[in-house]
């Protein structure tokens, strides 16, 4: 299959050049030509099998024209190596648990799936990949977690020192092996400067393969799919997936973008809810027709921090850029802080339900809109542990710590000091090309 540019001005391109280059030469977002339908055969089953099955039945879908079938099934079921459950929260609203995963957030799967889909399309080359991946957080652990391990490819983490927390620090600190973390003098942007320098600095990438593993390339975004056929799958288990609507806690819109393309494959879904934090450009979006991108704002959930998300170019190309049609089948919500909080607090109170920032964006926004006879499903995107000072404090509780973040915790730490000079870190990739 091949994959056109939302920008429309690059070649098409095939899927190992899209996953090895992520952006097109237009800069704009790689698309797949077609979106393939499952067949009602697929869905008449669907509830009868695993999680790991359906995934390998969508993932045919998509990949199985440029990846043969026994290395895509391996690649799906070694990357699905954790549960997506749904749990019941109340009456007719579940929660899809996607922090099940060794970093305890959703980024897990995608992360995970590309690091094996670049392996595969790398194997038997001699030269090593390098994969520079500039962090705030919790991406550096999602990334630097899927790709542990992962023969051929080497990757640099560089996050900005004392600016992430403890425990997102030590998720992507204390791994070794074919991951170094650099930890960098000064601030976010600093550290996504560092790799753009790189990725243009002509003599660098000749001596050494330099590639990103960021939110946008198409092996990150499209396995996210996967859980959604899952919670479908669940939930007709239960008896429960009749009028079906689905709540993504949204920030760069990557998430909310496969569960739309598991939609355009045919997944019985009545319609869909996008729940911002106070960042709520595609609110407005939905409310006036404009996308005005905005500063990112700071807030309580802050992996959706996000002014001018990515996907939506996706969304927009998906929907043939019809407000109308994007509005029809998606609606907004946006909460501030204050409203985040209460959200935790009255959930927790009535449910004993533990909700984390994000989720509980999700969750209020389907106890908001679901009208009689609908059942809603919301993404709880993280373990609420992972922001363990802010929901004590929120729920006056004392969060019991899961074991796979204990044990990130009792590693050592291991970086590379690094300032924020692109001559100090030309020189430093330079020794170890
Ligand atoms: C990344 C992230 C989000 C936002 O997902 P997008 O795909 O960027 O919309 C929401 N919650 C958590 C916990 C995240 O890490």
């Amino acid at each position: 299959m091949e994959y056109y540019s939302t920008n429309r001005k690059a070649p098409l391109a095939t899927l190992r050049k899209a996953v090895v280059k992520g952006l097109a030469e237009d800069r704009g977002l790689y698309m797949p030509e077609r979106i393939n339908r499952m067949s009602k055969a697929f869905f008449d089953n669907i509830g009868k099998m695993r999680f790991q099955d359906i995934a390998y039945n969508v993932a045919e879908a998509f990949f199985g024209e440029d990846v043969d079938p026994d290395g895509l099934k391996d690649l799906v079921y070694d990357t699905l190596s954790f549960d997506c459950p749904v749990v019941r929260v109340k009456e007719n609203i579940y929660a899809l648990e996607l922090f099940h995963g060794p970093t305890l957030a959703f980024k897990d799967v995608g992360a995970r799936f590309m690091a094996r889909l670049l392996q595969y399309f790398i194997r038997g080359e001699r030269q090593e990949v390098n994969v520079l991946v500039a962090t705030s957080g919790d991406t550096g652990s999602a990334v630097a977690n899927g790709f542990l391990g992962v023969e051929g490819i080497h990757v640099y983490v560089l996050y900005p020192k004392g600016k992430v927390s403890p425990i997102q620090e030590c998720q992507f600190t204390t791994l070794g092996r074919n991951i170094t973390a650099i930890e960098v003098d000064g601030v976010f942007d600093d550290c996504q400067a560092l790799v753009k320098s790189a990725f243009m600095d002509e003599e660098l990438n000749g001596r050494m393969k330099l590639t990103s593993a960021n939110s946008i390339n198409v092996a990150r975004f499209l396995p996210q799919a996967f859980y959604y056929f899952n919670a479908y799958a669940r939930l007709k288990e239960m008896g429960a997936a009749d009028e079906l609507v689905v709540c993504v806690p949204s920030g760069n819109f990557g998430n909310i973008c496969a569960a739309l393309f598991g939609h355009e494959m045919g997944l019985p879904i009545k319609r869909f809810i996008a729940a911002n934090n106070a960042n709520d450009v595609f609110y407005h979006y939905l409310q006036t027709g404009q996308y005005e991108p905005q500063p990112s704002k700071q807030t309580l959930a802050n992996a959706m921090d996000v002014g001018d998300p990515s996907n939506f170019a996706r969304i927009y190309d998906l929907y043939g850029q019809s407000h109308e049609r994007i509005s029809s089948l998606i609606s907004g919500a946006t909460y501030s802080d204050e409203l985040i909080r209460q959200t935790m607090r009255q959930c927790y109170e009535e449910t004993g339900y533990v909700l984390d920032p994000h989720g509980a964006c999700g969750y209020r926004a389907l106890q908001e809109q679901l009208k009689a006879g609908e059942v809603g499903v919301f993404c709880e995107t993280a373990h609420p542990a992972k922001f363990k000072e802010k929901v004590d404090d929120i729920l006056g509780i004392d969060i019991a710590i899961p074991e796979r973040l204990q044990a990130f915790m009792k590693g050592t730490k291991q970086s590379v000091p690094m300032t924020k000079d692109f001559a100090d870190f030309r020189q430093f990739l330079l020794s170890r090309s």
